[in-house]
């Protein structure tokens, strides 16, 4: 992912290479240059703007003028830009005071929830805490199944409806799961939820009533990076309907151009904080600001 915008933006920095001092036009082009690479790579135009608004006015003022390189000194300044619009700093789980701490997924359908669930468990197993997930993806067939595949490849306890009860109420599910975490001592929950293939409002009511159910510390919204400009819009309603405290950004193996899931930090205000990158449970990672820039910038 990403590699259409780092090419770009490479070379657009490279042609600055050699300049002894940039002149106003200079950095005019440059800055244009940079807008139509991130407007490419379906970067939202709101976030666009302002990066682009940011870089020049910074390029133009003292920064650049008294600096050996002013290459050098705009390479630096896109690169702490991009850091900015990625969220700044790394933001860490909240913990809750009395355990367990719960984590809710929200996201559509296909986002990647599931597996994020396996990767999360996984991960905080090997921070040393003790997770147990809770299936209330109750509208796939299959979800509650996968879940238990997931869990078991992560050695994590899985809680999820007795088979052969019909449907079940996902809410009721989520609150005996909390409880049996609790009886079980283990010192955070992560809440599987269901997702469908479009926003629709029945799905984001279930979600808000499994928030209001079991009060998470977290609210992870799961982001398929691969969708492209849906991404802000799906991130907006999922704000509004449920609300989050975080994202997770999927499938960022992928090939897709992706720069709609660098805009949600900007446009939703809340953090990215765990990045997916393929099928594989070690696939994942925190995600950090500065070594994403670094990466979108070779
Ligand atoms: P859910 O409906 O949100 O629970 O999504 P799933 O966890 O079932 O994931 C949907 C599909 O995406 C599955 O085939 C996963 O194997 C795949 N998937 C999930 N995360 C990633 C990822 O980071 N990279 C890739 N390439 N595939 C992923």
């Amino acid at each position: 992912m990403f590699d259409t915008l780092s090419d770009r933006l490479t070379s657009v920095l490279t042609n600055l290479r050699g300049k002894g001092r940039l002149s106003e036009a200079d950095i005019d082009a440059t800055a244009r240059e940079i807008r139509i690479a991130l407007l490419e790579a379906d970067v939202a135009l709101p976030v666009v703007r302002g990066f682009i608004k940011g870089v020049k006015e910074r390029a133009k003022g003292s920064e650049v003028s008294q600096a050996l390189n002013p290459a050098q000194q705009v390479v630096k300044i896109v690169n702490e830009e991009l850091v900015t619009i990625l969220g700044g700093e790394t933001r860490r789980l909240e913990l809750a005071k009395n355990p367990p701490t719960v984590i809710m997924l929200a996201g559509l359908q296909g986002a990647g929830k599931t597996t994020l669930a396996g990767k999360l468990a996984k991960w905080l197993s090997g921070q040393g805490h003790t997770p147990m997930l809770v299936a209330c993806d109750l509208q796939r067939p299959n979800a509650v199944n996968q879940l238990q595949v997931v869990g078991e490849r992560a050695g994590v306890p899985v809680f999820a409806p007795e088979p052969g009860n019909g449907v079940g109420d996902p809410v009721q599910v989520s609150r005996d799961g909390i409880e049996e975490a609790k009886r079980a001592q283990h010192d955070m929950v992560i809440v599987d939820t269901a997702g469908r293939l479009g926003v629709d409002e029945e799905m984001m009511k279930q979600a808000a009533d499994i928030r209001d159910a079991v009060t998470p510390d977290e609210i992870l919204f799961v982001l398929d990076a691969m969708v492209g400009q849906d991404a802000v819009a799906t991130a907006e309603a999922f704000r509004d309907g449920v609300g989050f405290s975080g994202v997770v950004l999927t499938k960022l193996d992928g090939d897709a151009r992706g720069g709609a899931a660098l805009s949600v930090r900007e446009v939703t205000g809340q953090p990215i904080m765990f990045a997916s990158s393929g099928e594989k449970l070690e696939d994942f990672d925190v995600f950090h600001p500065d070594r994403m820039a670094n990466r979108i910038l070779g």
